[in-house]
């Protein structure tokens, strides 16, 4: 194994014997095993010491990325006893990395290279996608990690890492029934979660309270991305040894399996670059067009009225090749739908993701 750029992590890892690092604990050494049963990071909740109390309390300093915070070391709890108001004017624009709960503001994620640069491509891959295929008035307007209010009279509010919503579903004459703002829109269709030092379980909660509670949103993508363990690659291929799932949660998919259904779970989890902590590659996604991430048109435009816009966009950094061989002799002709996607929608390749994530975690 590659240990050489490992003396960072370890340094910072002192407190922890090697035996009960959860980087180890968390690893399903199991590879033959279905992409389900990875268990997420099952992580102890920190206490702020002095100093990260003491940023939290200093009112000029500025975002996240100036608080000298190790990844580690999170969840961190750093306030308690604090107003959803004094939580709200402190977090300013970082609210999505933050929680807040009965007054405790715990931070859960960093702008970290691969958080970061796993969102903006996403977003940019779905919003390329989807514009490229459609009138402009069909397209959807991009709202980014915008504050969402869950009670307008309490101004609670959450913030994704990306949201998307139709401009058909946009009027500014109207008010929306169930609105996300003050200026009366209606909430985004589609919401982007990227997690890193953040639990799946974290998402998993915040997607049934906030997101898919009644009369919000349609489709939360979760690309949930586990640690670097110990900063070491598989050594024949060099690529690194991390867990990386994108999950699929579809309010309509999962109410049609189960009318009743009170919680969302995946529907759909799919593997685009794990490499196990003994170095084996499993489902890897070592090329375009491997690992694709399908999101409808129905779910896209969720409350648009019908007919509602049906392209099949398939995003990719290689264009997939075009179907060979003579037209089939029997039977009417039918409808050429690109093999990544079954019905009306949007396919992006997760490798181009991958590739992101690979180049922002740096050579060491
Ligand atoms: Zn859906």
């Amino acid at each position: 194994m590659d240990l050489t750029a490992a003396t960072s992590q370890l340094k910072l890892s002192s407190s922890l014997s090697q035996s009960s690092s959860y980087d180890l604990a968390s690893v399903n050494m199991d590879t033959n095993s279905v992409a389900g049963s990875i268990s997420d990071t099952d992580t102890d909740i920190n206490e702020a010491n002095e100093q990260e109390r003491d940023w939290w309390l200093r009112k000029d300093s500025l975002g996240l990325s100036f608080l000298d915070i190790n990844e580690r070391r999170l969840p961190l709890i750093i306030a308690r006893d604090t107003s959803f108001n004094q939580f709200a004017k402190r977090v300013n624009n970082d609210r999505r990395f933050f929680d807040y709960q009965h007054g405790t503001v715990t931070i859960i994620e960093l702008p970290s290279g691969d958080h970061e640069s796993a969102n903006s491509k996403l977003g940019y891959l779905f919003n390329k996608g989807v514009d490229n295929n459609t009138t402009p008035q069909d397209g959807v307007e991009a709202w980014g990690s915008k504050s969402l209010y869950t009670n307008l009279v309490t101004r609670r509010f959450d913030e994704p890492d990306k949201c998307y919503i139709p401009r058909r579903l946009l009027n500014p004459q109207i008010a929306a029934q169930h609105p996300c703002d003050q200026g009366g829109n209606p909430w985004p269709t589609i919401v982007f979660e990227v997690a890193c030092s953040e639990t799946l379980q974290h998402v998993k909660n915040k997607i049934n309270d906030v997101w898919l509670a009644p009369n919000r949103c349609e489709d939360v993508i979760v690309i949930k991305l586990g640690r670097w363990m110990r900063r070491r690659h598989n050594t024949t291929t060099r690529r690194p040894l991390r867990h990386m799932r994108c999950l699929k949660f579809c309010r309509t998919a999962t109410l049609q399996q189960n009318p009743n259904a009170t919680s969302f779970d995946a529907i759909e989890e799919i593997e685009f670059g794990s490499v196990f902590s003994n170095g084996m590659e499993s489902f890897f996604c070592d090329g375009p067009h491997m690992k694709w991430l399908t999101i409808d048109c129905s779910c896209i435009y969720a409350g648009c009225q019908q007919p509602i816009p049906s392209f099949h966009a398939v995003v990719s950094s290689q264009p997939l090749p075009q179907p060979q061989g003579p037209p089939q002799p029997q039977g009417p002709p039918q409808p050429q739908v690109p093999y990544p996607l079954q019905g009306p929608g949007i396919a992006i390749d997760l490798y181009d993701l991958q590739q992101s994530i690979f180049l922002a975690m740096g050579p060491n």
